[in-house]
């Protein structure tokens, strides 16, 4: 019996390593385009692989998925992010989970985690590394499959494993090849669209704030009437922003369409320790009792000074007002700008995301065992299916989870 996977990336991975380290004794082909396994995990976590969650309540991870969670209730309950934990450090990956719950390698090296892959393929007699291998097609044939690579090589295999990824950061590999494989024998493939990327602002002031970061704020709009939120940290860039909180929000915004003729209206509560009464309030009480000092310093501690000269600025208000000269109108109209600041995507950072939204149809895939409800034999694990995760592990935590069925259920009744 043969199983071939298609893709040496987090999924495919895990999916062979659960096929060698049981009591298989048929033949496992692994393809795999470059020249090494594991690229993509190698770059994830800028190099530190956030490998999964520290979460461990079940319910709260699969919120962190605007696509799929439903789909994942039933891997995450087999391999959850505890599972995930506890099977790298059997494997001698010692791991370590930040105070904001990512978990990485203790070594901060991703390297770490591909190197349990590379043992376990080098060490297995029943499997082949097939380094270098381009697969072009995929034919369905009989029972089982024909692959064939871009050097001409063809490969008749029983069973296959789909684990090809999705088409962000292209230079790694993930070229989105499996759309079309799956697409070939009988799937749909959903809407594709960047998630996890940075946003480009109309607004000219922006380059002014560049690197000004804030710990906590709440990004609000309205998607197809629907309201959508997402607070937590940001950085403002010079031509927009990006951070954790904004790869939610471009998450939730995967499929909306913005351009610069017709932008997207994102707000921005930039003081969210406080409702705008309570603030308008302290601000006032400043006023009062401050006559002869500069109206500015009641922003101290609000907001980040480089934003206060460019508020200031944008609505025409002078640095140097004193308090006894501010008008109230003028509060008011700062108060409004920092706790719901107005800022219009035109676009997306070029190239920048991280996931593709979007896959082969998750109604089309047996979610306990990540098989083909349409092609007997053909499974499908990691992004290239339509399931995705926001920033935190959440993403490799998915493809080894649906890696982790693909090849338990792939191997059943192969010996
Ligand atoms: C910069 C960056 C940082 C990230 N950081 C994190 C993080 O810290 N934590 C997290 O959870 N997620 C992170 N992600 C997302 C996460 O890395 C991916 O979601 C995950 O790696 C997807 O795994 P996969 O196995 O489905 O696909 P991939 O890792 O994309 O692997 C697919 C593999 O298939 C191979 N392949 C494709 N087509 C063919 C073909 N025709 N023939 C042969 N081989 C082929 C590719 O070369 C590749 O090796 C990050 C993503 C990026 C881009």
């Amino acid at each position: 019996m043969k199983i071939g996977i298609i893709g040496m990336g987090a999924a495919g991975m895990m999916a062979a390593s659960q096929i060698l380290e049981s009591d298989f004794a048929g033949e496992l082909l692994l393809f795999e385009k470059n020249s090494k396994i594991g690229n993509k995990v190698l770059i994830s976590g800028g190099g530190r692989c956030n490998v999964t969650t520290g979460i461990h309540d079940l319910g709260e991870v699969l919120k962190k998925y605007p696509r799929g969670s439903k789909f994942l209730r039933y891997a995450f309950h087999e391999f959850g992010p505890e599972s995930v934990y506890n099977w790298f450090e059997d494997h001698g990956v010692k791991l370590k989970t930040e105070s904001d719950l990512r978990v990485f390698p203790a070594s901060d090296d991703g390297h770490d985690v591909v190197g349990v892959f590379e043992n376990i393929f080098l060490n297995n007699q029943n499997c082949s590394l097939l380094l270098n291998s381009n697969v072009i097609e995929v034919i369905k044939v009989d029972e089982g499959f024909e692959v064939i690579c871009k050097d001409g090589s063809t490969y008749v295999l029983d069973k296959l494993i789909l684990t090809t990824g999705g088409q962000a950061f292209r230079h790694t590999g993930s070229t989105g090849d499996g759309y079309s494989f799956a697409e070939k024998l009988g799937h749909s493939i959903t809407k594709l669209g960047p998630s996890l990327n940075s946003f480009i602002l109309k607004e000219d002031w922006v380059k002014e704030l560049a690197g000004v970061s804030h710990k906590h704020v709440v990004f609000k709009a309205s998607l197809e009437g629907k309201k959508i939120a997402f607070e937590g940290p940001c950085i403002w860039t010079h031509k927009g922003k990006s951070g954790p909180a904004i790869f939610a929000m471009s998450s939730l915004l995967a499929f909306a369409e913005f351009s610069k003729d017709s932008p997207f209206d994102l707000f921005i509560d930039l003081y969210p320790q406080m409702d705008q009464e309570s603030l308008k309030n302290e601000i006032l009480k400043f006023k009062d009792i401050n006559h002869k000092k500069l109206f500015k310093n009641a922003f101290t501690g609000i907001i980040p000074k480089r934003m206060v000269e460019v508020f200031f600025n944008t609505l025409g208000i002078s640095l140097d007002v004193l308090c006894s000269e501010i008008k109230n109108k003028e509060i008011f109209r700062l108060i409004e700008t920092v706790k719901n600041c107005k800022v219009s995507i035109i676009g997306r950072g070029k190239g920048d995301e991280f996931v593709t939204a979007g896959g082969v149809k998750t109604k089309e895939i047996d979610s306990k065992t990540m098989e083909s409800s349409i092609c007997p034999n053909l499974f499908f694990a990691g992004e290239l299916v339509d399931i995705d995760g926001f920033t935190g592990g959440f993403n490799l935590q998915a493809s080894w989870a649906t890696g982790f069925l693909a090849g338990n259920n792939a191997k059943k009744s192969c010996n």
